[in-house]
């Protein structure tokens, strides 16, 4: 069937494969029997329960997660995580290492700087968060309660392609890479993601972490940004996010149908190939991130004159390819090429930057 889509890039909200919102818009008004939208249905019924628990089995299974693991589904976007992690994590010598790599590990350095010692362990700011610094280049305190990093640069289009060795438990925000690939989850101390990237629509933030780094939370915690206190109401301490986890539940199925993460990882690499190929032998559009360092999900490219870009980005969105614009504060352009994104959408896009490189000889 024909829904006369476009080929949205934006970073977030974002795509939602096509077979997820049929399968939601076919029980939106009847779920499974219930009588009932899944939107309108108790969280503590028994339906509704299934759904949950379904959606964390589903989560563990598909990211193989430790069972010494707790898998939170919580509200307040990825943002609420840089006051939580502090607050939950910061406890033992009150400091913490925090990489600034783009806009939002700096956004979870300054908050963590108001609960604690945070120290910069290694900033990328020098070279516009270009590329992601090595190992022998971070500054680890010895004492440190954990490391902060951002797994991909969403604004910047980069992602480590390594995981830091630390003494302490590493932290990671994965909001726009979480279920691109396989990730090793037993090499960090807790995860967390804002949904609305690569699991589901806006309004569920997803927390892995390790069980026995919960318990902790500083006396001034607020109740509700209490790990313990959602992982003991298996999060459903109050309303939680009911509808994004029932997509979230429907993504990860889509997910096992293709073959899981790591079918899934083999083709957002094709993806990504497709767009990096083109941009290492276009005479116009250039990827300004350090080889090493670019991310799968984010792909941001420049022609180096900001009319130009501006002229590409209007031409790209009558033709259907929407939200190619870079974030507001680097400019030039971003295709954010999810796990939802079909690869003709990112065939489309190349063979259309080829055409606008023609043209602009
Ligand atoms: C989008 C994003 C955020 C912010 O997420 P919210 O859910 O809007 O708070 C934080 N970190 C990364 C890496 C992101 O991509």
């Amino acid at each position: 069937m024909s829904y006369d889509r476009v080929y949205n890039f934006s970073a977030g909200p974002s795509m939602l494969p096509v077979p997820v919102l049929e399968k939601a818009a076919a029980e939106m008004l009847n779920y499974n029997g219930s009588g009932m939208s899944v939107m309108e249905m108790s969280h503590r019924s028994k339906a509704y329960e299934e759904i949950i628990n379904a959606c964390r089995d589903k989560l563990r299974a598909v990211m193989a997660i430790p069972e010494n693991y707790e898998i939170l589904f919580l509200q307040g976007g990825a943002s609420s995580q840089f006051a939580m992690v502090p607050l939950n994590l910061m406890n033992g010598t009150g400091i913490a290492d925090y990489a600034v790599t783009g806009q939002f590990s700096k956004k979870a350095y300054q908050e963590a700087k108001r609960y604690g010692d945070a120290r910069l362990a290694a900033s990328s700011e020098d070279r516009n968060n270009t590329y992601i610094p090595a190992q022998d280049a971070l500054k680890l305190s010895d004492d440190a309660d954990y490391m902060h990093i951002c797994f991909n640069n969403t604004i910047y289009g980069t992602k480590w392609n390594y995981i830091p060795e630390t003494k302490c438990p590493l932290v990671a925000d994965m909001s726009s890479c979480i279920l691109s690939e396989p990730v090793d989850v037993s090499r960090f101390g807790l995860i967390y993601a804002g949904a609305q990237k690569n699991m589901a629509p806006a309004g569920l933030t997803v927390v892995i972490a390790r069980k026995d780094l919960l318990g902790k939370a500083r006396d001034i915690t607020p109740t509700m940004f209490n790990y313990q206190i959602h992982a003991d109401g298996e999060s459903m301490y109050n309303t939680p996010p009911t509808y994004p986890i029932y997509v979230c539940k429907l993504v990860l199925e889509w997910i096992e149908s293709l073959g899981g993460l790591t079918e899934m990882q083999k083709i957002n690499a094709a993806k990504a190939a497709i767009l990096y190929d083109y941009l290492d032998e276009s005479a116009l559009f250039k990827n300004p991130v350090e080889k090493e360092a670019r991310s799968m999900m984010n792909v941001t490219f420049v022609t180096g004159n900001a009319d130009l870009d501006a002229a590409f980005c209007k031409e790209a969105g009558a033709a259907g390819f929407v939200s190619v614009k870079g974030h507001r504060s680097v400019g030039g352009m971003r295709a954010s090429i999810y796990n939802a994104m079909p690869v003709e959408g990112v065939e489309k896009l190349v063979a259309f930057m080829k055409d606008f490189e023609c043209k602009n000889k």
